[in-house]
């Protein structure tokens, strides 16, 4: 069921190469970048001029343009001359940004369920189709009934031990302050990306859903530093999402296991698998997923908890549960 590339020159030197869910990594790569992911988030909420950005995120005007230029790199959002004589531009998703709104939705309803404390979710969805108020599942595509991790099987697929896409190595620290997530709106995908958007934490929480328990195999498979590693499994102890338990006790020796809170990151997970396979994985993914209740090949798609239909950016409605600060 794993698919580790085979090269072990390439999965010591990064763990990026390592070739399961490498589609999952190559899309926290982008979503982790705390000012893409505010800039792609106001995207989804319309807005599309340099003004409206910056007014609306309050960032430093050379922050914004490096980011805004990333994103256009990365083919998730194009400029668009608007004015008569083209001079002035916008900034518009194109089908490859749109298409990263499923992940937000799977990570929204993991941060309500989770991280909103006794507060309720900071925003509302309403499905226009359904007209009713909704919160985002994530579905089988084969037969829409929603997924547990443990119905599901895993298979190499015809991207299996290739070598992921060189991202960019100099953005292995994080690249801005977590709390810079949450400027101006409440967010719950921000709280989210709090816990598993830095690099190590998420590698270690995709070995988890491989199986993978012990200290001595995160490091063999992942290729952490020791001190690394034990910090952020502390750290992951400390958001609720795994435990140490004792599996033997001359000598005492631990293993990790997920909470229900860890658990439940594994819809959030194989959407985002699914955005990076059809993205960046050049038609070939790494790996095939088979949900064992109907017996399909299946990937994750992001459903309305009322009427099973599959959501869309353009049919959902907002209601804000707090005031903006700034317009
Ligand atoms: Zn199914
Ligand atoms: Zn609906």
């Amino acid at each position: 069921m794993t698919a580790i590339a085979t090269d072990s020159n390439i999965s010591r030197q990064s763990p990026l190469s390592v070739d399961r869910f490498c589609s999952v990594a190559r899309t926290v790569e982008i979503l982790s970048d705390a000012w893409m992911f505010l800039v792609l988030r106001e995207s989804f909420f319309g807005a599309r001029r340099f003004e409206h950005f910056q007014s609306r995120l309050q960032l430093p005007r050379n922050t914004l343009v490096i980011r805004l230029n990333k994103l256009t790199e990365l083919g998730l959002m194009v400029k668009v001359g608007y004015s008569a004589g083209l001079t002035r531009f916008e900034y518009r998703l194109s089908d490859q940004g749109r298409d990263l709104y499923p992940t937000m939705l799977a990570l929204m309803q993991f941060g309500d369920r989770w991280l909103s404390g006794n507060e309720p979710p900071p925003l509302q969805l309403v499905h226009k189709v359904c007209e009713k108020e909704s919160s985002a599942q994530v579905a089988c595509s084969g037969c829409h009934a929603s997924i547990d991790p443990h119905d599901v099987q895993y298979r190499s697929g015809p991207g299996a031990g290739m070598q992921a896409r060189d991202l960019d190595r100099k953005r292995s620290r994080r690249a801005s302050d977590p709390e810079v997530l949450e400027r101006v709106r409440p967010c719950s995908v921000a709280r989210t990306l709090q816990i598993i958007g830095d690099r190590w934490s998420f590698l270690l929480i995709r070995e988890m859903f491989f199986g993978v328990r012990r200290f001595d195999a995160f490091q063999e498979n992942i290729g952490i530093a020791t001190n690394i590693l034990t910090d952020r499994l502390q750290r992951l102890t400390g958001h609720g999402i795994i435990h140490k338990q004792a599996y033997q006790s001359r000598p005492e020796r631990f293993e990790y296991r997920f909470t229900p809170k860890g658990h439940d990151l594994y819809g959030p997970m194989i959407v985002m698998m699914r955005w990076g396979d059809k993205w960046l994985s050049d038609g070939k993914p790494p790996l095939l997923l088979r949900h064992t209740q109907c017996q399909q090949d299946f990937y994750a798609q992001v459903v309305c908890s009322e009427c099973s239909q599959e959501l869309f950016a353009g049919e959902m409605g907002y209601r804000l549960r707090y005031d903006l600060t700034v317009e």
